[in-house]
């Protein structure tokens, strides 16, 4: 029999920046930043943009009652399904919600009950059931998830700040670094350290190196300095992820083969990909 995966992940979102459902998509997905991680029996959710309702769907069809959702930040697209997470709304059910860029701003409850708040939103915070628990940590700080799983962090560099977390258990690990910029020609020595001989690494490669010039500021980065820091960092597997919402399934396609071309390793996320460690 094949050995249990210590980690498995799943892709349930994987644009960056809006939601872009239409036929020019279906194939690498329109849905907003969430990943799914299932370690040591637990369920952790990397950010709740707009995929994160599909999730919460697939979690009440399990009876999975239990979380732990790490925000990478809180701009819209990694927040914008929290409202619509519907296991947040029943009763006996526990969610952990942790950020670590808020913790001088007012927190990560306050973000979130502002964003649920009329008139941007009629539902408030207050109507969902379950015991909720909110933490705001400090980037580089490490966070105990429960018996033998942690949480590395990293502070990235992106407006209004963010956190990379490298999730480690049973000597495997699966890096979360997303949202954030480099500077060309200086790789970022907070992700690298993070990384470091890391299993998986799923990077904010929003932009391609061609396209970045015209986007300095904005806070993202591109898939080739993505392969770089893995190399530079030993990390063994690269994902592309956090896709502009202006690259339709053609240009991603393209971005695939070149990625291939330049990597044996690494991966373009798409909606559903599901990766075993
Ligand atoms: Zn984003
Ligand atoms: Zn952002």
């Amino acid at each position: 029999m094949a050995e249990a995966p210590a980690l498995t992940v799943r892709f349930w979102g994987v644009r960056g920046s809006i939601a872009c459902p239409s036929p020019a998509y279906v194939g690498f997905g329109g849905n907003t930043s969430c990943v799914e991680v299932r370690v040591a029996g637990r369920v952790l959710i990397l950010d709740a943009g707009t995929g994160v309702r599909a999730l919460g769907k697939l979690l009440r069809r399990e009876g999975v009652r239990e979380a732990d959702i790490l925000f990478s930040h809180t701009h819209w697209d990694h927040v914008n399904g929290f409202p619509f997470f519907t296991p947040a709304f029943e009763p006996d059910h526990a969610f952990h919600v942790f950020a670590g860029h808020l913790a001088e701003q007012g927190g990560i409850r306050e973000a979130i009950a502002g964003h649920m708040h009329e008139p941007m939103f009629p539902v408030p915070l207050d109507v969902m059931k379950a015991r909720l628990t909110f933490t705001d940590f400090r980037a580089g700080e490490t966070l105990d998830l429960g018996p033998g799983v942690r949480a590395r962090t990293a502070r990235l560099n992106h407006p209004n700040g963010a956190t990379a977390y490298r999730i480690e258990h049973a000597g495997r690990s699966v890096c979360y670094v997303t949202d954030t910029e480099h500077v060309p020609g200086r790789p970022d020595e907070n992700v690298l350290g993070l990384i470091a001989g890391a299993d998986l690494v799923i990077y904010d490669s929003t932009y391609t190196d061609a396209e970045l010039p015209a986007k300095v500021g904005w806070g993202h980065s591109t898939w080739q300095e993505g392969v770089r820091l893995a190399r530079r960092a030993g990390a063994r597997r690269l994902v592309v992820f956090h896709h502009d919402p202006d690259h339709d399934d053609d240009d991603m396609a393209g971005i695939e083969r070149e990625l291939a071309a330049e990597s044996d390793d690494a991966v373009v996320a798409r909606e559903g990909l599901r990766l075993e460690l």
